[in-house]
């Protein structure tokens, strides 16, 4: 038998188990086929298994820098070797019908030329987070899809998960009051040299990447609002040495317009991974907080225990399939992506300006 290489070994163990769906009585709609753009740790440890349990979505094409890798897909999923592209042969998606969208995973500051390139070749995108890593590439991806008539959506997987479905209900209906008190955050310790503390790919440290769940964290519990002002602080490095031109670790606190705040922690030196809002009349705590699954959460009333789908992913990737049917902005727009990256810069302004209070506009 060949030997695997790395790359398929990891692919085959990710698919491992993971059948197909049955298929439901009477006719399914057709499912629409999606491209992944970036065959990295993400798209082949969580996507590629997600995709073999999405209803609405198939994979039916790849966008990577090695052929090899692309063939390695094509068997696996079963599409033709006439759907892997380079990231320079993306404008030949234009004449590839069998695929609708196209997911890009690359590394963050590559979100802007991919999704760009893909709304030209006339393909809906969903870009990972985050979106990109300044508010004009937002604005020049908003753009593109906008001229080319195609759906944007970011890839915010937690939107869909049951738990903070429940704590966006709770921010609407009010159970607990409004949550006038937000804290946790997300980190981890990074031992390998990887493009994720490079400032030219990465656009930033552990906010950009880990930091953002906390942010949209506490956008759901404010309502789905931005906040009105930031201030921030970058800690001192540890290892100077390894984050030459990122942060390491940052602090920051979000207000928003009804008085509530958010104080919230990143870094790429240490384990935290919790969410906690307090309201007037209960709270909500989530720990961990921001994992593919295994979330726990505690409320003032006792645990939730909500059942959870196998994977947030599929659900996130049907749902656009939703949206593009019905054709519905998507909840996880390009919209959000760019008011995130808003109070990403905001952040990383205050942190910049001795923690000077900066008010945000969206
Ligand atoms: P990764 O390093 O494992 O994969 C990146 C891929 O991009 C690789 O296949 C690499 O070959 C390719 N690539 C193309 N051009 C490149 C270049 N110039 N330099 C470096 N790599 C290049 O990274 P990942 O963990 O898969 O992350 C990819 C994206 O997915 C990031 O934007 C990240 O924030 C996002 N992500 C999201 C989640 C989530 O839960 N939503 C989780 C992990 C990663």
């Amino acid at each position: 038998m060949r030997q695997l290489s790395a790359g398929a070994a990891a692919l085959a163990l990710a698919l491992r188990g993971r059948a197909q769906p049955a298929a439901a009585a009477g006719p399914a709609p057709k499912k629409l086929g999606i491209a992944l753009c970036g065959l990295g740790g993400y798209a082949t440890g969580q996507l590629a298994p997600a995709l073999k349990l999405t209803e609405n979505v198939e994979l039916r094409g790849v966008i990577t820098g090695s052929r090899a890798k692309g063939q390695q897909w094509a068997q696996a999923f079963g599409f033709p070797e006439k759907s892997i592209y380079g990231y320079d042969t993306m404008a030949r998606l234009a004449d590839n019908k069998d695929i609708d969208i196209v997911y890009v995973v690359t590394p963050n500051a590559l979100h802007p030329e991919h999704t760009i390139a893909a709304a030209w070749a006339g393909k809906h995108v969903i870009s990972e987070k985050p979106m990109a890593t300044s508010v004009a590439d937002c604005n020049a991806m908003l753009t593109a899809c906008r001229l080319n008539k195609v759906k944007l959506s970011i890839g915010y997987r937690l939107q869909f998960e049951p738990n903070f479905r429940e704590l966006k209900r709770l921010a609407r209906d009010g159970d607990f009051g409004a949550f006038m008190t937000m804290s946790g955050g997300l980190s981890f310790t990074m031992t390998k040299p990887q493009w994720r503390a490079e400032k030219k790919l990465a656009g930033g440290g552990p906010l950009m990447d880990l930091g953002i769940y906390a942010l949209q964290a506490a956008c759901m519990a404010a309502g789905g609002d931005a906040p009105v002002a930031i201030t921030a602080r970058e800690l001192p490095k540890k290892r100077p040495e390894f984050f030459r031109d990122v942060e390491e670790t940052i602090e920051w606190t979000m207000e928003f317009a009804n008085g509530a705040k958010g104080t919230f922690s990143t870094s790429y030196n240490g384990g935290l991974d919790r969410f906690r809002a307090e309201g007037t009349r209960g709270w909500i705590e989530f720990a961990p907080a921001f994992q593919y699954g295994g979330l726990k959460v505690a409320t003032s009333k006792g645990p939730l225990n909500l059942a959870v789908p196998p994977s947030q992913q599929a659900g996130q990737i049907d749902d656009f399939a939703r949206c593009i049917r019905e054709d519905l902005e998507s909840p996880v727009s390009g919209a959000m992506g760019r008011r995130d990256m808003v109070i990403i810069d905001a952040i990383y302004k205050s942190a910049a300006q001795g923690g000077r209070r900066i008010e945000v506009t969206v």
